[in-house]
């Protein structure tokens, strides 16, 4: 047996003992589905990408319908932490619902207190309730980052002013997985920018079970649902790296797989926002892009409804999934180490040379020869004009 045979098998039986919970929703998926002017054909080409999207083979697809499928099984709880709730907001904000937006229409999502209609008492009550009916079954989703400075007073949520720091060891303690969603709850996000006087922190920083860190800021819609997915399909946390982001989804840089590549291998950089450069679709990177630094898959899944992405619209990557980026890949307009090393006067030619030999960011040779030519015929230009 391959190791995907036994994957298959893994999911299969996963999928057939949540079938055997009963629905905490009133309407099948299907009839969800129609209500949105959805079919079938669209479902399964959706349920594809995703299965494309977490690496598994096509014959996974019909794993992947099912696991969706069961998602009404599944009690969600959603903390709102020290956050702008810019993720909730780009998972449920499109104009026209996407799959991945209805799914958390589906899914029995028991607390959100951006989203639910109850408040006060009652809103604190269903959480009390859904943690207590649900305990070792519910998923907890944290959108922000933990203030955890002076015993954690710098946040605090209800009636009954409980601290965030509270909330989240409550919460935690009998949730079955929890994943931290966007770079806040991640890595502690801007509230945790030098010097930091709420000590503001990741979820995986507070508490001692396993957390799946999701960053972005926000993270794509698709990763959110996709890790959702995953661990419904599989029972089982996905393959992580050092910063607890789920492999499928951050292991590769965006540089790799981003369009204007050629261009940076080619020497070929946009030295002004609007230049010719520009209008060609050539590299950001002296425009301060920091997709070389950064591990996402935005280059591939992109943005509202695959339309496009922050670089192909023209600006270069921010670095919003990587931790500490507030503090580390500023200034945002200008290549990373323009102020640490060169000073703020380095110009973009020295600062690009210095940093691409000086890193091991994957040029080729060719390229900083192509570059360091580009750079000296243009000083040559200059001189001679
Ligand atoms: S530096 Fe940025 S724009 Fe240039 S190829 Fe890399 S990711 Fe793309
Ligand atoms: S392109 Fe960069 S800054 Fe933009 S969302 Fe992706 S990781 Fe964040």
């Amino acid at each position: 047996m391959n190791s995907y045979d036994a994957l298959f098998k893994q999911a299969r039986l996963q999928l057939d003992s949540l079938s055997k919970l009963s629905s905490l929703k009133e309407d099948p998926l299907e009839v969800m589905l129609e209500k949105n002017h959805l079919d079938r054909r669209d479902f399964i080409k959706w349920a594809a990408s995703i299965t494309a999207m977490l690496a598994l083979p096509g014959h996974f697809t019909p794993l992947v319908a099912d696991a969706v499928k069961l998602a009404d099984r599944l009690p969600l709880v959603w903390l709102h932490l020290a956050e702008c709730t810019g993720c909730s907001e780009s998972l449920i904000r499109t104009d026209s619902p996407t799959i991945d937006s209805l799914i958390f229409d589906y899914v029995s999502l028991e607390y959100h207190e951006t989203l639910m209609a109850a408040s006060g008492w009652q809103a604190e009550e269903n959480l009390e309730n859904a943690i207590k009916n649900y305990a070792g079954r519910y998923i907890l989703l944290i959108e922000g980052g933990v203030p955890t400075a002076m015993n954690g007073q710098y946040l605090t949520i209800g009636a009954q002013a409980r601290t965030g720091v509270d909330l989240l060891h409550h919460a935690a303690a009998s949730a079955a997985a929890i994943f931290s969603i966007g770079t806040c709850a991640s890595f502690g996000g801007i509230q945790a920018a030098a010097p930091n006087p709420t000590g503001a922190k990741g979820v995986d920083k507070v508490i001692s079970k396993p957390v799946i860190n999701v960053p972005g800021c926000p993270p794509n819609a698709k990763n959110i649902v996709g890790t959702l997915v995953y661990f419904i399909l599989f029972g089982t946390l996905p393959a992580i790296d050092v910063y607890s982001r789920p492999k499928w989804a951050y292991g590769n840089r965006i540089h790799d797989n981003c369009e204007r590549r050629g261009h940076f291998d080619a020497g070929e950089f946009v030295e002004t926002f609007g230049d010719g450069g520009a209008k060609e679709g050539w590299c950001l990177y002296k425009q301060g892009c920091k997709g070389p630094y950064t591990f996402n898959n935005c280059s591939v899944e992109r943005f509202n409804q695959h339309t496009n992405w922050p670089i192909g619209a023209g600006h270069g990557c921010m670095g919003c999934s990587e931790p500490n980026f507030w503090d580390t890949m500023g200034p945002l307009e200008k290549p990373i180490d323009s102020h640490l090393l060169m000073g703020l006067n380095a110009t973009a030619d020295k600062i690009g040379t210095t940093l691409l030999t000086a890193t091991a960011i994957g040029i080729g040779a060719h390229a900083v020869a192509s570059l360091f030519a580009k750079s000296n015929d243009r000083n040559n230009e200059e001189e001679q004009s």
